[in-house]
């Protein structure tokens, strides 16, 4: 049984995921000081044993033989749900091979906590993991992207979050981006802007602390070059304050904030100079 468990805010376990941890045989988990942690909170007190990516290959066999044998166990991470961008694949795939019955009980998830709150177009998008830690690789990674019509989800330390936003400012030009720190603790933190823009504030600040979820916007569709972008900004700015006129255009079109931005300055600016209409 795969359990899912908090990304940081104790509260957010479910009354199932305590339920079954308590009701199991054994419960793996990534390492027993975390997981235990989990477990006093809820007084629950079932045994623990180790597994990650270093003794995964090792252990996995004795596992397979319990769970045929009838035993009950349950699969946690350190955080959120197991198998993503964490050690549970591998187990499943034996599971499932074996004709061993695997479970879940749903709930907390990074990427999807992230994309969710990012206000970045949710219908359609990539996850990415962890993108390769060297820059050739990534870039060929971020490169492969660029054409998806869907926003882009990364974890990523954030050691290297500076390294990921100036490969992304040079494979992923002009794009919208939102860095998503820290979510459910007492520092949580949605930062958006351009990816120039979140690169230079990150230059400035300095690597934050904790960790991040990075995402990316999709493309602007083909055909919003400036000419459809003006077109809707001129009507959007009859209706309405130019940041009301961003902020539609921007959704309609999925262009970076900051292009759309400089193109309804730019339009305010003519039309005061012409006196009055902007088209
Ligand atoms: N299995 C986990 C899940 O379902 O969310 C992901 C584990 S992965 C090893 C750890 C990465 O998840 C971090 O580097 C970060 O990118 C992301 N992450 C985990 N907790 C987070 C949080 N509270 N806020 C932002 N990102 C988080």
């Amino acid at each position: 049984m795969l359990v899912a468990t908090p990304i940081g805010n104790l509260g957010d376990v479910s009354h199932r995921a305590v339920e079954v941890l308590g009701a199991v045989d054994l419960v793996l988990c990534e390492d027993t000081r975390v997981t235990r942690r989990l477990m006093a909170a809820y007084g629950l007190e079932t045994p623990l044993a180790s597994y990650h990516d270093h003794n995964a290959a090792r252990v996995r066999p004795r596992i397979l033989e319990r769970l045929a044998a009838g035993g009950c166990i349950a699969l946690v991470s350190d955080a959120g749900t197991p198998a993503i961008s964490d050690p549970g694949f591998r187990l499943v795939r034996a599971c499932r091979d074996a004709g061993i019955a695997v479970s879940i009980v749903p709930g907390p998830t990074a990427l999807v906590a992230a994309l969710a709150i990012s206000g970045l177009p949710t219908d359609s998008f990539y996850f990415g993991g962890f993108p390769p830690p060297r820059r050739v690789a990534r870039r060929t990674r971020l490169a492969s992207l660029a054409g998806l019509q869907a926003t882009l989800v990364f974890h990523e330390s954030a050691r290297r979050l500076q390294s990921l936003l100036a490969d992304a400012e040079l494979e992923l030009p002009g794009r919208q981006a939102v860095v998503a720190r820290e979510l459910t603790k007492v520092y949580e933190e949605v930062r958006e802007g351009s990816i120039a823009e979140l690169l230079a504030h990150y230059r400035d600040a300095g690597p934050p602390r904790g960790e991040v979820v990075v995402l990316f916007g999709p493309p602007a569709p083909i055909g919003t070059g400036d000419a459809e972008i003006d077109e809707l900004l001129r009507s959007a700015l009859r209706d309405g304050t130019l940041r009301d006129a961003v902020r539609s255009v921007v959704e309609a079109t999925g262009a970076a904030r900051a292009r759309v931005y400089r193109r309804a300055i730019e339009l305010q600016e003519t039309s005061s100079q012409t006196g009055g209409s902007t088209g």
